[in-house]
Protein backbone atom coordinates (compact mmCIF):
# COMPACT_ATOMS: atom_id res chain seq x y z
CA UNK A 1 0.00 0.00 0.00
CA UNK A 2 1.12 3.29 -0.88
CA UNK A 3 1.94 5.47 1.82
CA UNK A 4 -0.10 8.60 2.48
CA UNK A 5 0.65 12.44 2.98
CA UNK A 6 -0.44 15.91 2.52
CA UNK A 7 1.82 16.33 -0.46
CA UNK A 8 3.82 14.56 -2.92
CA UNK A 9 7.06 16.66 -4.45
CA UNK A 10 9.16 15.98 -7.41
CA UNK A 11 12.17 17.16 -7.71
CA UNK A 12 14.83 18.22 -5.38
CA UNK A 13 16.13 20.91 -6.70
CA UNK A 14 15.83 24.67 -5.03
CA UNK A 15 12.23 24.66 -6.08
CA UNK A 16 11.26 21.05 -4.02
CA UNK A 17 13.47 22.08 -1.37
CA UNK A 18 11.96 25.41 -0.57
CA UNK A 19 9.03 23.73 -1.01
CA UNK A 20 9.51 21.21 1.29
CA UNK A 21 11.06 24.00 3.98
CA UNK A 22 7.67 25.90 3.53
CA UNK A 23 5.26 22.93 3.51
CA UNK A 24 6.69 22.19 7.01
CA UNK A 25 6.12 25.32 8.21
CA UNK A 26 2.71 24.58 7.73
CA UNK A 27 2.73 21.33 9.38
CA UNK A 28 1.87 18.71 6.51
CA UNK A 29 3.65 15.95 6.10
CA UNK A 30 5.70 15.89 2.48
CA UNK A 31 7.49 13.23 1.03
CA UNK A 32 10.39 14.45 -2.13
CA UNK A 33 11.38 11.84 -5.03
CA UNK A 34 14.27 12.75 -6.64
CA UNK A 35 16.37 10.93 -9.41
CA UNK A 36 19.41 11.83 -8.23
CA UNK A 37 21.27 10.68 -5.14
CA UNK A 38 21.44 13.70 -3.56
CA UNK A 39 19.94 17.66 -3.73
CA UNK A 40 20.75 20.25 -6.41
CA UNK A 41 18.73 19.61 -9.57
CA UNK A 42 20.41 21.15 -12.55
CA UNK A 43 23.80 22.29 -10.38
CA UNK A 44 24.04 18.18 -9.44
CA UNK A 45 23.66 16.78 -12.87
CA UNK A 46 25.75 19.67 -14.42
CA UNK A 47 29.11 18.89 -13.74
CA UNK A 48 30.95 19.98 -16.71
CA UNK A 49 34.55 21.59 -16.91
CA UNK A 50 33.59 25.49 -16.33
CA UNK A 51 30.11 25.29 -15.00
CA UNK A 52 29.12 28.04 -13.25
CA UNK A 53 25.73 30.13 -12.91
CA UNK A 54 25.45 33.48 -15.47
CA UNK A 55 23.65 34.88 -12.55
CA UNK A 56 25.37 36.58 -9.93
CA UNK A 57 25.76 34.71 -6.91
CA UNK A 58 24.36 37.43 -4.38
CA UNK A 59 21.18 37.52 -6.80
CA UNK A 60 21.22 33.49 -7.48
CA UNK A 61 20.60 32.41 -4.10
CA UNK A 62 17.58 31.87 -1.54
CA UNK A 63 16.23 35.54 0.19
CA UNK A 64 13.51 33.72 2.50
CA UNK A 65 16.26 33.07 5.26
CA UNK A 66 18.12 36.66 6.26
CA UNK A 67 19.92 34.16 8.55
CA UNK A 68 20.88 32.08 5.85
CA UNK A 69 22.09 34.93 3.58
CA UNK A 70 23.92 36.75 5.58
CA UNK A 71 25.73 33.69 6.78
CA UNK A 72 26.54 31.92 3.55
CA UNK A 73 29.36 33.16 2.25
CA UNK A 74 29.77 33.33 -2.04
CA UNK A 75 33.34 33.67 -3.50
CA UNK A 76 33.19 34.64 -6.87
CA UNK A 77 30.94 36.83 -9.06
CA UNK A 78 29.71 33.85 -10.88
CA UNK A 79 29.44 31.07 -8.49
CA UNK A 80 30.85 27.64 -9.64
CA UNK A 81 28.74 24.49 -10.16
CA UNK A 82 29.96 22.78 -6.90
CA UNK A 83 29.63 26.10 -5.02
CA UNK A 84 25.92 26.37 -5.88
CA UNK A 85 25.76 22.01 -4.92
CA UNK A 86 27.56 22.99 -1.91
CA UNK A 87 24.96 25.52 -0.98
CA UNK A 88 22.11 23.48 -1.85
CA UNK A 89 23.47 20.73 0.26
CA UNK A 90 23.85 23.35 3.06
CA UNK A 91 19.90 24.41 2.47
CA UNK A 92 19.00 21.06 2.92
CA UNK A 93 21.02 20.02 6.27
CA UNK A 94 20.06 23.20 7.74
CA UNK A 95 16.58 23.16 7.06
CA UNK A 96 16.52 19.31 7.77
CA UNK A 97 15.04 18.58 4.41
CA UNK A 98 17.18 15.60 3.94
CA UNK A 99 14.94 13.05 6.21
CA UNK A 100 11.84 13.59 3.80
CA UNK A 101 13.48 13.09 0.59
CA UNK A 102 13.73 9.40 -1.36
CA UNK A 103 16.65 9.48 -3.23
CA UNK A 104 17.40 8.05 -6.47
CA UNK A 105 13.80 7.76 -7.10
CA UNK A 106 12.55 8.62 -10.60
CA UNK A 107 9.35 9.19 -10.74
CA UNK A 108 7.51 7.64 -13.78
CA UNK A 109 3.68 8.31 -13.28
CA UNK A 110 1.44 10.86 -11.28
CA UNK A 111 -2.36 9.49 -11.54
CA UNK A 112 -5.47 11.45 -9.92
CA UNK A 113 -7.82 9.82 -8.39
CA UNK A 114 -11.04 11.32 -8.27
CA UNK A 115 -13.60 9.87 -5.83
CA UNK A 116 -10.17 10.15 -3.34
CA UNK A 117 -9.12 13.63 -4.09
CA UNK A 118 -5.49 12.37 -4.75
CA UNK A 119 -2.25 11.73 -6.66
CA UNK A 120 -0.66 8.59 -6.81
CA UNK A 121 2.80 8.85 -7.76
CA UNK A 122 4.95 6.02 -8.42
CA UNK A 123 8.99 5.94 -9.77
CA UNK A 124 10.60 3.37 -11.76
CA UNK A 125 12.33 1.85 -8.53
CA UNK A 126 8.75 0.92 -7.38
CA UNK A 127 8.01 3.42 -4.71
CA UNK A 128 4.86 5.03 -4.30
CA UNK A 129 3.13 7.69 -2.09
CA UNK A 130 -0.45 9.04 -2.63
CA UNK A 131 -1.10 12.57 -1.23
CA UNK A 132 -3.69 15.46 -1.62
CA UNK A 133 -1.48 18.21 -3.53
CA UNK A 134 1.22 16.84 -6.01
CA UNK A 135 4.05 19.56 -6.66
CA UNK A 136 6.22 19.19 -9.63
CA UNK A 137 9.68 20.56 -9.44
CA UNK A 138 11.14 19.37 -12.11
CA UNK A 139 13.64 22.16 -13.13
CA UNK A 140 13.14 23.53 -17.12
CA UNK A 141 16.06 22.13 -18.40
CA UNK A 142 16.36 18.63 -16.88
CA UNK A 143 15.83 16.04 -19.68
CA UNK A 144 19.23 16.27 -22.22
CA UNK A 145 18.71 16.54 -25.63
CA UNK A 146 21.00 13.78 -27.52
CA UNK A 147 21.97 14.86 -31.14
CA UNK A 148 20.59 12.36 -33.94
CA UNK A 149 23.84 12.33 -35.56
CA UNK A 150 24.65 9.07 -37.71
CA UNK A 151 26.60 6.57 -35.74
CA UNK A 152 26.97 8.28 -32.95
CA UNK A 153 26.73 5.16 -31.31
CA UNK A 154 29.65 3.57 -32.47
CA UNK A 155 32.14 5.84 -31.29
CA UNK A 156 34.63 3.39 -29.47
CA UNK A 157 36.47 6.66 -27.58
CA UNK A 158 35.23 8.00 -24.36
CA UNK A 159 31.94 10.03 -24.85
CA UNK A 160 30.89 12.69 -21.94
CA UNK A 161 27.27 14.71 -22.08
CA UNK A 162 27.75 18.03 -20.02
CA UNK A 163 24.71 17.36 -18.45
CA UNK A 164 25.69 13.81 -16.70
CA UNK A 165 29.20 14.91 -16.61
CA UNK A 166 30.92 11.95 -14.29
CA UNK A 167 31.12 13.49 -10.50
CA UNK A 168 35.10 12.48 -10.42
CA UNK A 169 35.36 14.74 -13.39
CA UNK A 170 37.21 13.87 -16.57
CA UNK A 171 41.16 14.33 -17.33
CA UNK A 172 41.65 15.58 -21.18
CA UNK A 173 45.52 15.50 -20.56
CA UNK A 174 46.87 14.15 -23.88
CA UNK A 175 43.63 13.76 -25.45
CA UNK A 176 41.86 15.08 -28.75
CA UNK A 177 38.59 16.29 -27.97
CA UNK A 178 35.74 16.97 -29.95
CA UNK A 179 32.94 19.34 -28.31
CA UNK A 180 29.52 19.39 -30.67
CA UNK A 181 27.33 21.83 -29.10
CA UNK A 182 27.55 25.90 -28.67
CA UNK A 183 25.27 27.03 -26.63
CA UNK A 184 25.93 28.36 -22.43
CA UNK A 185 26.98 24.72 -21.61
CA UNK A 186 29.42 24.46 -24.82
CA UNK A 187 30.78 27.70 -24.73
CA UNK A 188 31.62 27.26 -20.62
CA UNK A 189 33.22 24.43 -21.61
CA UNK A 190 35.43 24.84 -24.59
CA UNK A 191 37.73 27.22 -23.10
CA UNK A 192 38.40 25.00 -19.51
CA UNK A 193 38.58 21.90 -22.06
CA UNK A 194 41.49 23.77 -24.30
CA UNK A 195 43.57 24.27 -21.47
CA UNK A 196 44.07 20.51 -20.65
CA UNK A 197 43.13 18.64 -24.37
CA UNK A 198 46.51 18.37 -26.60
CA UNK A 199 43.73 19.21 -29.70
CA UNK A 200 40.39 20.68 -29.27
CA UNK A 201 37.54 20.57 -32.75
CA UNK A 202 34.68 22.24 -31.42
CA UNK A 203 31.81 21.45 -34.73
CA UNK A 204 29.53 24.51 -34.50
CA UNK A 205 26.56 24.33 -35.91
CA UNK A 206 24.83 27.55 -35.10
CA UNK A 207 26.66 30.20 -33.49
CA UNK A 208 25.44 31.97 -30.71
CA UNK A 209 25.92 35.59 -29.10
CA UNK A 210 28.07 35.58 -25.96
CA UNK A 211 29.25 38.34 -23.42
CA UNK A 212 32.22 38.36 -21.24
CA UNK A 213 30.88 37.41 -17.78
CA UNK A 214 34.15 39.43 -16.11
CA UNK A 215 33.75 37.03 -13.24
CA UNK A 216 36.77 37.46 -10.08
CA UNK A 217 36.80 36.70 -6.51
CA UNK A 218 34.57 38.77 -4.74
CA UNK A 219 35.73 41.51 -2.21
CA UNK A 220 35.01 40.75 1.59
CA UNK A 221 34.52 44.09 2.53
CA UNK A 222 32.23 44.83 -0.49
CA UNK A 223 29.82 41.96 0.51
CA UNK A 224 29.78 43.49 3.75
CA UNK A 225 28.47 46.49 2.56
CA UNK A 226 25.99 44.82 -0.24
CA UNK A 227 24.69 42.40 2.83
CA UNK A 228 23.81 45.70 5.03
CA UNK A 229 21.04 46.55 2.41
CA UNK A 230 20.52 42.70 1.26
CA UNK A 231 16.42 43.11 1.80
CA UNK A 232 16.47 46.02 -0.08
CA UNK A 233 18.49 44.63 -3.15
CA UNK A 234 16.20 41.77 -2.77
CA UNK A 235 13.09 43.95 -3.37
CA UNK A 236 14.06 45.04 -6.41
CA UNK A 237 15.06 41.21 -7.37
CA UNK A 238 10.81 40.77 -7.28
CA UNK A 239 10.02 43.58 -8.61
CA UNK A 240 11.88 45.65 -10.13
CA UNK A 241 12.28 45.04 -14.21
CA UNK A 242 15.16 43.24 -13.92
CA UNK A 243 13.68 39.78 -14.99
CA UNK A 244 14.91 39.20 -11.07
CA UNK A 245 18.59 39.75 -11.62
CA UNK A 246 18.54 43.30 -9.49
CA UNK A 247 21.63 45.58 -10.11
CA UNK A 248 24.64 44.72 -8.30
CA UNK A 249 25.66 47.93 -6.86
CA UNK A 250 26.07 48.43 -3.45
CA UNK A 251 23.70 51.06 -3.39
CA UNK A 252 20.25 49.10 -3.92
CA UNK A 253 18.48 50.53 -6.66
CA UNK A 254 15.84 49.58 -9.82
CA UNK A 255 18.28 48.87 -12.98
CA UNK A 256 17.15 51.06 -15.80
CA UNK A 257 17.97 50.62 -19.36
CA UNK A 258 21.06 53.89 -20.14
CA UNK A 259 18.57 54.59 -23.71
CA UNK A 260 15.86 54.27 -24.74
CA UNK A 261 16.94 52.48 -28.53
CA UNK A 262 19.96 52.12 -30.72
CA UNK A 263 17.58 52.05 -33.76
CA UNK A 264 18.51 55.50 -34.99
CA UNK A 265 21.98 55.81 -33.25
CA UNK A 266 25.29 55.94 -35.09
CA UNK A 267 27.89 52.94 -34.34
CA UNK A 268 30.04 55.27 -32.02
CA UNK A 269 26.86 55.64 -30.25
CA UNK A 270 25.86 52.20 -29.42
CA UNK A 271 29.36 51.59 -28.88
CA UNK A 272 29.54 54.79 -25.97
CA UNK A 273 26.95 53.34 -24.47
CA UNK A 274 27.66 49.37 -24.91
CA UNK A 275 31.17 49.32 -23.70
CA UNK A 276 31.00 50.28 -20.20
CA UNK A 277 28.15 47.37 -19.82
CA UNK A 278 30.90 44.92 -21.53
CA UNK A 279 33.56 45.89 -19.55
CA UNK A 280 31.01 45.69 -16.40
CA UNK A 281 30.54 41.81 -17.68
CA UNK A 282 27.08 39.99 -17.56
CA UNK A 283 23.61 39.52 -19.03
CA UNK A 284 22.74 42.57 -18.22
CA UNK A 285 24.69 43.89 -21.08
CA UNK A 286 20.90 43.73 -23.18
CA UNK A 287 19.37 45.79 -20.69
CA UNK A 288 21.64 48.96 -22.37
CA UNK A 289 18.74 49.53 -24.27
CA UNK A 290 14.89 49.68 -23.46
CA UNK A 291 14.16 48.43 -26.73
CA UNK A 292 16.75 45.75 -27.38
CA UNK A 293 14.30 42.93 -27.35
CA UNK A 294 11.76 44.63 -28.86
CA UNK A 295 12.53 47.09 -31.84
CA UNK A 296 14.27 44.98 -34.76
CA UNK A 297 16.70 47.46 -35.76
CA UNK A 298 17.66 48.53 -31.91
CA UNK A 299 18.45 45.03 -31.81
CA UNK A 300 20.11 44.52 -34.69
CA UNK A 301 22.75 47.33 -33.70
CA UNK A 302 23.74 45.52 -30.70
CA UNK A 303 23.87 42.41 -32.50
CA UNK A 304 26.99 44.19 -34.69
CA UNK A 305 28.53 45.69 -31.71
CA UNK A 306 29.19 41.89 -30.74
CA UNK A 307 30.17 40.76 -33.57
CA UNK A 308 32.85 43.67 -33.67
CA UNK A 309 33.82 42.70 -30.60
CA UNK A 310 34.23 38.73 -32.04
CA UNK A 311 36.26 40.06 -34.78
CA UNK A 312 38.67 42.38 -32.63
CA UNK A 313 38.90 39.16 -29.98
CA UNK A 314 39.33 36.87 -32.77
CA UNK A 315 42.67 36.91 -34.40
CA UNK A 316 41.93 34.50 -37.29
CA UNK A 317 39.52 36.19 -39.46
CA UNK A 318 37.50 33.36 -40.91
CA UNK A 319 37.04 31.87 -37.71
CA UNK A 320 35.95 34.81 -36.25
CA UNK A 321 33.55 35.22 -39.33
CA UNK A 322 32.64 31.31 -38.83
CA UNK A 323 31.46 32.61 -34.52
CA UNK A 324 29.32 35.60 -36.03
CA UNK A 325 25.71 34.69 -35.53
CA UNK A 326 23.59 36.02 -37.90
CA UNK A 327 20.62 34.07 -38.24
CA UNK A 328 18.39 35.88 -35.04
CA UNK A 329 18.07 38.37 -32.70
CA UNK A 330 20.65 38.96 -30.31
CA UNK A 331 19.24 37.74 -26.89
CA UNK A 332 16.10 35.78 -28.90
CA UNK A 333 18.25 32.77 -28.14
CA UNK A 334 19.46 32.35 -24.81
CA UNK A 335 22.46 34.92 -24.61
CA UNK A 336 25.76 33.00 -23.59
CA UNK A 337 27.65 34.74 -20.73
CA UNK A 338 31.86 33.17 -20.67
CA UNK A 339 34.86 33.53 -19.72
CA UNK A 340 37.51 33.25 -22.36
CA UNK A 341 35.29 31.69 -24.80
CA UNK A 342 36.29 33.72 -28.20
CA UNK A 343 40.31 34.15 -27.03
CA UNK A 344 40.24 30.36 -26.86
CA UNK A 345 40.09 30.05 -30.40
CA UNK A 346 43.28 32.08 -30.44
CA UNK A 347 45.14 28.98 -29.24
CA UNK A 348 47.09 26.86 -31.60
CA UNK A 349 45.44 23.53 -29.82
CA UNK A 350 41.83 24.69 -30.77
CA UNK A 351 39.97 24.80 -33.99
CA UNK A 352 36.46 25.76 -35.00
CA UNK A 353 34.93 23.20 -37.46
CA UNK A 354 31.82 25.27 -39.32
CA UNK A 355 29.32 22.64 -39.74
CA UNK A 356 26.92 24.16 -41.87
CA UNK A 357 30.17 24.27 -44.63
CA UNK A 358 31.47 20.76 -43.88
CA UNK A 359 28.84 18.61 -42.50
CA UNK A 360 29.38 15.69 -39.76
CA UNK A 361 28.43 13.02 -42.15
CA UNK A 362 28.82 10.08 -39.62
CA UNK A 363 30.24 9.69 -36.36
CA UNK A 364 32.76 6.42 -36.71
CA UNK A 365 34.40 4.14 -34.16
CA UNK A 366 37.24 6.44 -34.08
CA UNK A 367 36.01 10.36 -34.49
CA UNK A 368 34.14 12.22 -36.66
CA UNK A 369 33.73 11.87 -40.80
CA UNK A 370 33.02 15.24 -41.87
CA UNK A 371 32.06 15.74 -45.83
CA UNK A 372 35.70 16.70 -46.72
CA UNK A 373 37.95 15.12 -43.75
CA UNK A 374 38.18 12.56 -41.15
CA UNK A 375 39.05 13.79 -37.69
CA UNK A 376 40.02 11.22 -34.93
CA UNK A 377 39.08 12.17 -31.34
CA UNK A 378 40.04 10.18 -28.07
CA UNK A 379 36.62 12.15 -26.64
CA UNK A 380 33.79 13.70 -27.83
CA UNK A 381 31.88 16.03 -25.23
CA UNK A 382 28.38 16.01 -26.50
CA UNK A 383 26.52 19.90 -25.09
CA UNK A 384 23.51 19.43 -26.80
CA UNK A 385 20.93 20.97 -24.39
CA UNK A 386 17.60 19.93 -23.26
CA UNK A 387 13.66 19.31 -23.84
CA UNK A 388 13.52 22.46 -22.08
CA UNK A 389 10.45 23.04 -19.78
CA UNK A 390 8.10 20.76 -21.12
CA UNK A 391 10.26 17.55 -21.12
CA UNK A 392 10.75 16.21 -17.94
CA UNK A 393 6.71 16.78 -17.69
CA UNK A 394 5.70 14.93 -20.16
CA UNK A 395 8.60 12.24 -19.83
CA UNK A 396 5.97 11.14 -16.52
CA UNK A 397 2.46 9.70 -17.27
CA UNK A 398 0.50 12.44 -15.47
CA UNK A 399 -2.96 11.88 -16.04
CA UNK A 400 -5.83 14.24 -14.41
CA UNK A 401 -9.00 14.07 -13.80
CA UNK A 402 -11.35 11.82 -15.81
CA UNK A 403 -7.62 9.57 -16.69
CA UNK A 404 -7.22 12.65 -19.24
CA UNK A 405 -3.30 12.50 -20.08
CA UNK A 406 -0.89 15.94 -19.71
CA UNK A 407 0.39 14.37 -22.99
CA UNK A 408 -2.61 14.28 -24.71
CA UNK A 409 -3.71 18.08 -23.13
CA UNK A 410 -0.28 19.61 -24.40
CA UNK A 411 -0.58 18.10 -27.55
CA UNK A 412 -0.08 20.97 -29.62
CA UNK A 413 2.18 22.79 -26.47
CA UNK A 414 1.61 23.61 -22.69
CA UNK A 415 -1.47 24.88 -21.51
CA UNK A 416 -1.56 26.35 -18.40
CA UNK A 417 -3.00 29.01 -15.80
CA UNK A 418 -0.25 31.12 -15.23
CA UNK A 419 1.94 28.56 -15.53
CA UNK A 420 0.98 27.30 -11.93
CA UNK A 421 -1.89 24.83 -12.37
CA UNK A 422 -3.69 23.00 -15.57
CA UNK A 423 -7.42 22.60 -16.25
CA UNK A 424 -8.58 19.29 -15.30
CA UNK A 425 -4.84 18.67 -12.95
CA UNK A 426 -6.60 19.43 -9.50
CA UNK A 427 -4.14 19.56 -6.69
CA UNK A 428 -1.17 19.62 -9.19
CA UNK A 429 1.37 22.67 -9.13
CA UNK A 430 3.83 22.66 -11.27
CA UNK A 431 6.96 25.11 -10.14
CA UNK A 432 8.28 27.48 -12.90
CA UNK A 433 6.17 25.85 -15.53
CA UNK A 434 5.11 27.22 -18.82
CA UNK A 435 3.37 30.02 -19.37
CA UNK A 436 5.31 31.56 -16.25
CA UNK A 437 8.59 33.74 -16.38
CA UNK A 438 10.85 30.87 -15.39
CA UNK A 439 13.61 30.66 -18.21
CA UNK A 440 13.53 34.11 -18.66
CA UNK A 441 14.26 35.25 -15.31
CA UNK A 442 16.44 34.54 -12.34
CA UNK A 443 15.50 30.87 -11.35
CA UNK A 444 15.67 31.22 -7.30
CA UNK A 445 13.61 34.77 -7.49
CA UNK A 446 10.82 32.56 -9.63
CA UNK A 447 10.89 29.50 -7.61
CA UNK A 448 10.23 31.88 -4.41
CA UNK A 449 7.25 33.60 -5.64
CA UNK A 450 5.72 30.31 -7.13
CA UNK A 451 6.09 28.45 -3.77
CA UNK A 452 4.93 31.10 -1.87
CA UNK A 453 1.99 31.13 -4.14
CA UNK A 454 1.04 27.52 -4.09
CA UNK A 455 1.88 27.37 -0.43
CA UNK A 456 -0.53 30.40 0.61
CA UNK A 457 -3.30 28.79 -2.07
CA UNK A 458 -2.86 25.38 0.56
CA UNK A 459 -3.57 27.07 3.26
CA UNK A 460 -6.57 29.52 2.02
CA UNK A 461 -7.84 26.57 1.23
CA UNK A 462 -6.66 24.63 4.87
CA UNK A 463 -8.66 27.85 6.43
CA UNK A 464 -11.75 27.92 4.40
CA UNK A 465 -12.22 23.81 4.31
CA UNK A 466 -11.65 23.96 0.57
CA UNK A 467 -10.33 20.41 -0.75
CA UNK A 468 -9.77 20.77 -4.43
CA UNK A 469 -8.10 23.82 -6.66
CA UNK A 470 -8.43 23.96 -10.03
CA UNK A 471 -7.47 26.42 -12.97
CA UNK A 472 -11.01 27.08 -14.67
CA UNK A 473 -10.52 26.46 -18.76
CA UNK A 474 -11.59 29.79 -19.81
CA UNK A 475 -8.72 31.61 -17.60
CA UNK A 476 -6.31 28.82 -18.69
CA UNK A 477 -7.35 29.98 -22.27
CA UNK A 478 -7.04 33.54 -21.49
CA UNK A 479 -3.94 33.53 -19.92
CA UNK A 480 -2.46 31.04 -22.68
CA UNK A 481 -3.26 33.90 -25.55
CA UNK A 482 -2.01 36.63 -23.03
CA UNK A 483 1.26 34.74 -23.18
CA UNK A 484 1.69 34.66 -26.69
CA UNK A 485 0.59 38.06 -27.12
CA UNK A 486 3.29 39.24 -24.91
CA UNK A 487 5.99 36.98 -26.59
CA UNK A 488 4.44 38.07 -30.13
CA UNK A 489 5.14 42.29 -29.21
CA UNK A 490 8.70 40.83 -28.71
CA UNK A 491 11.52 39.33 -31.00
CA UNK A 492 12.03 36.10 -28.96
CA UNK A 493 9.73 34.08 -31.36
CA UNK A 494 12.48 34.69 -34.40
CA UNK A 495 15.06 33.15 -32.03
CA UNK A 496 14.26 29.19 -33.36
CA UNK A 497 15.51 28.60 -29.88
CA UNK A 498 14.89 25.87 -26.93
CA UNK A 499 12.54 28.48 -25.72
CA UNK A 500 10.26 27.58 -28.29
CA UNK A 501 11.12 24.23 -28.30
CA UNK A 502 12.92 24.34 -31.79
CA UNK A 503 15.70 22.39 -30.93
CA UNK A 504 13.94 19.29 -30.54
CA UNK A 505 12.51 17.44 -33.68
CA UNK A 506 8.31 17.38 -33.48
CA UNK A 507 7.58 19.59 -30.68
CA UNK A 508 4.84 22.19 -30.97
CA UNK A 509 7.04 25.50 -31.41
CA UNK A 510 5.34 27.41 -28.75
CA UNK A 511 6.94 30.11 -26.74
CA UNK A 512 6.84 28.80 -23.46
CA UNK A 513 7.80 31.44 -20.84
CA UNK A 514 6.24 34.41 -19.76
CA UNK A 515 8.46 37.45 -21.58
CA UNK A 516 7.35 40.14 -19.40
CA UNK A 517 9.27 40.57 -16.54
CA UNK A 518 8.65 38.75 -12.93
CA UNK A 519 7.74 42.05 -11.69
CA UNK A 520 4.32 42.22 -13.64
CA UNK A 521 3.53 38.49 -13.18
CA UNK A 522 4.17 38.30 -9.38
CA UNK A 523 1.30 41.49 -9.49
CA UNK A 524 -0.93 39.70 -11.83
CA UNK A 525 -0.49 36.77 -8.97
CA UNK A 526 -1.02 38.31 -6.32
CA UNK A 527 -4.01 40.64 -8.00
CA UNK A 528 -5.30 37.09 -8.74
CA UNK A 529 -5.29 35.92 -4.79
CA UNK A 530 -6.76 39.60 -3.99
CA UNK A 531 -9.89 39.15 -6.39
CA UNK A 532 -10.49 35.64 -4.39
CA UNK A 533 -8.15 33.48 -6.68
CA UNK A 534 -9.96 34.68 -10.12
CA UNK A 535 -10.01 31.84 -12.98
CA UNK A 536 -9.54 28.99 -10.08
CA UNK A 537 -12.18 26.82 -8.80
CA UNK A 538 -12.53 25.47 -5.19
CA UNK A 539 -14.73 22.63 -4.22
P1 LIG B 1 21.62 24.79 -26.08
O1 LIG B 1 21.69 26.23 -25.79
O2 LIG B 1 20.34 24.22 -26.55
O3 LIG B 1 22.78 24.46 -27.10
C1 LIG B 1 22.86 23.22 -27.73
C2 LIG B 1 23.93 23.27 -28.77
O4 LIG B 1 24.06 21.99 -29.36
C3 LIG B 1 23.63 24.26 -29.90
O5 LIG B 1 24.82 24.87 -30.27
C4 LIG B 1 23.13 23.33 -31.01
O6 LIG B 1 23.28 23.83 -32.29
C5 LIG B 1 24.02 22.14 -30.78
N1 LIG B 1 23.50 20.95 -31.39
C6 LIG B 1 22.39 20.25 -31.05
N2 LIG B 1 22.24 19.19 -31.88
C7 LIG B 1 23.26 19.25 -32.76
C8 LIG B 1 23.64 18.44 -33.87
N3 LIG B 1 22.92 17.37 -34.23
N4 LIG B 1 24.75 18.78 -34.56
C9 LIG B 1 25.46 19.86 -34.21
N5 LIG B 1 25.15 20.67 -33.17
C10 LIG B 1 24.07 20.36 -32.46
O7 LIG B 1 22.02 23.91 -24.79
P2 LIG B 1 22.96 24.30 -23.56
O8 LIG B 1 24.23 24.87 -24.02
O9 LIG B 1 23.02 23.12 -22.68
O10 LIG B 1 22.16 25.44 -22.83
C11 LIG B 1 20.78 25.30 -22.58
C12 LIG B 1 20.38 26.31 -21.53
O11 LIG B 1 20.78 25.86 -20.25
C13 LIG B 1 21.00 27.66 -21.67
O12 LIG B 1 20.41 28.45 -22.66
C14 LIG B 1 20.83 28.21 -20.28
O13 LIG B 1 19.55 28.69 -20.05
C15 LIG B 1 21.07 26.97 -19.44
N6 LIG B 1 22.46 26.94 -19.05
C16 LIG B 1 22.87 27.90 -18.19
C17 LIG B 1 24.16 27.96 -17.83
C18 LIG B 1 24.59 29.01 -16.88
O14 LIG B 1 23.88 29.46 -16.04
N7 LIG B 1 25.77 29.45 -16.99
C19 LIG B 1 25.08 27.07 -18.33
C20 LIG B 1 24.64 26.09 -19.20
C21 LIG B 1 23.33 26.04 -19.56
P3 LIG B 1 22.03 24.53 -33.05
O15 LIG B 1 21.88 25.85 -32.37
O16 LIG B 1 22.43 24.60 -34.45
O17 LIG B 1 20.83 23.64 -32.80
Amino acid sequence: MAERFDVVIVGAGFAGLYMLHRLRGLGLSARVFEQGDNVGGTWYWNRYPGARCDAESLAYSFSFSPELEQQWQWTERYATQPEILQYAEHVAERFDLYRDIRFQQRVVSATYDEADNSWLVTTAQGETAVAQFCIMATGCLSVPQLPDIKGIDNFQGARYQASMWPPEGVDFSGCTVGVIGTGSSGIQAIPVIAERAEHLYVFQRTPNFSVPAVNGALDDGWVEQFKVNYRQHRHYHKHGLSSGFGDLEIEPRERTPAAESAADMSAQEVAAILDPYWQRGGAFFLSAFADSLIEPRSNAKIADYVRGKIREIVQDPQTAEDLCPTDHPIGSKRICVDTGYYAAYNRSNVSLINVRRTPIEEVTATGIRLSDRNIDLDTLVLATGFDAMTGALLNMDIRGRGGVRLADKWHSGPRAYLGINMHGFPNLFTVTGPGSPSVLSNMLVSIEQHVDWMVGCIEHMRSHGRQRVEAELQAEDHWVAHVNEIANATLFPQGGSWYLGANVSGKPRVFMPYAAGVGAYRDICEDVVRDNYRGFVFS
